[in-house]
């Protein structure tokens, strides 16, 4: 998330004179969501970006704030958003089950509006550097588009997705042309600013949420199209091979084109030509790429 984004805090009681008092407080700092029923709030916390931060109340009817808290924990999407129990119950047993449930933090009612403010406070700011942190960690710092640990990562999740609902996974090996060359005769320099050029281009390609492109290490790139067939990737390569075209990087030292180009090898899983895993997709990409290769470079090759 980037630093001039604003906070989401969802704030879950089943009281709504509680609600509106600690919204009062926030709603100058941060966006606000609230919820009165525990359902409800696990409902708005599963919804895509998440709340940055839970302030969650103890003592409500059918679900309470505890087991709110243990099903957030328990959720793959939902386990990173730090909790602050807010309750009045003050009894140090409450709280350490509380924090031992996975809680951040812990305000007792009646509280102090400055002490409600400064809690919060603490508690976004490592929620937000915390994201951060994440995120460079699974971002490439020369070409700022995902990186091989994203990517590896994506396959695993999509992998697993692909063994419960019958579809197709696609997978593209990208490789630039020539590329040693290129380093050699406009430098090292010139070799960092084209492998940027061309992830900005390839990374503008595909058009679904699902699809991930990463830099997949040196002048290679991969992209993952979950849900896509053999002519869904063809189609998707194609216009990945004309982006880079399209930029017109000058390479008078390739024997392919007058410019920078790309070759691609496309490899699909489909539910009826059972591939083992992901590491046999990715084998036979790295042979349709081979292919493309090995027939000119510039092109497709399919495994
Ligand atoms: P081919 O068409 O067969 O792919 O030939 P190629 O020259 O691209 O293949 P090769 O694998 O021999 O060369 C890859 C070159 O990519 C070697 C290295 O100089 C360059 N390279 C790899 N990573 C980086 C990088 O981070 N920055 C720069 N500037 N160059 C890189
Ligand atoms: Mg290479
Ligand atoms: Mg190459």
């Amino acid at each position: 998330m980037s630093d001039n984004k604003q906070a989401t805090v969802l704030i879950v009681d089943d009281q709504p004179a509680n609600i509106h008092a600690l919204a009062a407080l926030l709603k100058k700092d941060y966006r606000i969501l609230t919820a009165t029923r525990g359902e409800k709030a696990l409902e708005l916390a599963a919804n895509m970006p998440p709340p940055d931060l839970i302030l969650l109340d103890i003592v409500m009817p059918d679900m309470d704030g505890h087991e709110v808290c243990c099903r957030l924990k328990n959720g793959e999407a939902t386990k990173a958003i730090p909790i602050i129990f807010v309750t009045a119950l003050g009894e140090e047993q409450d709280e350490e089950h509380g924090l031992n449930l996975g809680a951040a933090d812990y305000i007792s009612k009646p509280f102090s509006p400055a002490i409600v403010r400064a809690r919060v406070r603490n508690q976004i700011n490592l929620k937000l550097r915390t994201d951060r942190l994440e995120q460079v960690a699974m971002q490439d710092g020369l070409t700022q588009i995902p990186n091989r640990r994203h990517f590896d990562q994506k396959l695993r999740e999509e992998w697993a997705r692909l063994t419960r609902n019958d579809q197709s996974l696609s997978l593209l090996m990208i490789d630039i042309d020539q590329f040693k060359p290129y380093n050699d005769h406009y430098g090292h320099g010139a070799g960092d600013e084209c492998l940027r050029q061309v992830a900005q281009a390839l990374y503008q390609v595909p058009q679904r949420p699902m699809d991930l492109v990463a830099r997949y290490g040196g002048e290679e790139f991969a992209v993952v199209l979950p849900e896509t067939d053999e002519e869904g990737a063809e189609h998707l390569a194609q216009r990945l091979l004309e982006a880079v075209r399209a930029l017109g990087i000058e390479h008078a030292y390739s024997d392919v084109a007058l410019q920078v180009t790309i070759s691609i090898g496309s490899a699909t899983h489909s539910p009826r030509q059972l591939k083992h895993d992901a590491e046999a997709l990715k084998r036979s990409a790295d042979q349709a790429l081979y292919q493309a290769k090995s027939q000119g470079r510039n092109r497709v090759g399919f495994g």
